[in-house]
């Protein structure tokens, strides 16, 4: 059997909503930290096996999604089989998979907005292409992400329906600017550190998801 015909029988994983998100956005994770490249103050592991976590050195954020990973045996499983999955296909077969796990999945039908990487990051060609693939497919779906991963997202044109804000914090903030990544987003730990720097605060995604390209702030919990 191929690699391809044995992926099939196992779709990716995927979620809808969650205490933050509304049902109507489908949501697809990989491990935290493991696929982060661009991660740098908040860079946490959860090990596959143990859950044990490992922190980086100069942390200012811990990060949520890798503590869920230690706490959650399922949440755990449940990223690294994505990201087994995505490791073992070709672009082409990983597109057709990302397609069909979402067209299968139960909140499909209601669906309005797909976040790629609740947790994790984009960090392979391949992955942002089959991403953008399967947004060109579905492109009645808004899709949208956070990313670290600059570099991958530099000089390339996305598809209309993606909207990708620069997560910063990372190891590439200095590749922020306006130009390239209208969309950006910073950790700010009250409401009047973001009123001090001019920015709204996103609460649900809102400003991720939503049309216009501007910097705003997410408060850190
Ligand atoms: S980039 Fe996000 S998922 Fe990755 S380590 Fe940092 S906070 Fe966690």
């Amino acid at each position: 059997m191929s690699s391809y015909n044995s992926a099939i029988m196992s779709l990716l994983k995927l979620g809808a909503g969650n205490a933050k998100l509304a049902d109507t956005i489908l949501t697809f994770s990989t491990p935290a930290g493991h696929t982060c490249p661009g991660a740098k103050h908040c860079h946490v592991i959860s090990d596959k096996v143990t859950g044990k976590l490992t922190k980086s050195a100069n942390l200012l954020y811990d990060c949520y999604a890798a503590r869920m990973e230690a706490r959650y045996p399922n949440v755990r499983k449940a990223r690294w089989h994505n990201k087994d999955l995505i490791d073992s296909l070709t672009l082409i077969d990983l597109t057709d998979l990302m397609i069909i796990s979402i067209n299968k999945h139960k909140a499909y039908k209601k669906a309005e907005m797909l976040r790629w990487f609740v947790s994790g990051d984009c960090d392979s060609v391949k992955l942002r292409d089959a991403i953008f693939n399967t947004s060109r497919e579905l492109n009645h779906l808004i899709h949208y992400s956070y990313t670290k991963n600059l570099p991958l997202f530099l000089d390339i044109k996305k598809p209309e329906n993606y909207r990708l804000t620069a997560s910063i914090g990372g190891r590439y903030d200095r590749l922020i600017n306006p130009v390239d990544f209208p969309r950006s987003a910073r950790v700010v730990r009250s409401k009047e550190e973001a009123a001090k720097l001019n920015l709204p605060i996103d609460k649900k995604d809102d400003l991720a998801y939503g049309p216009i390209d501007q910097p705003f702030a997410l408060l850190y919990h």
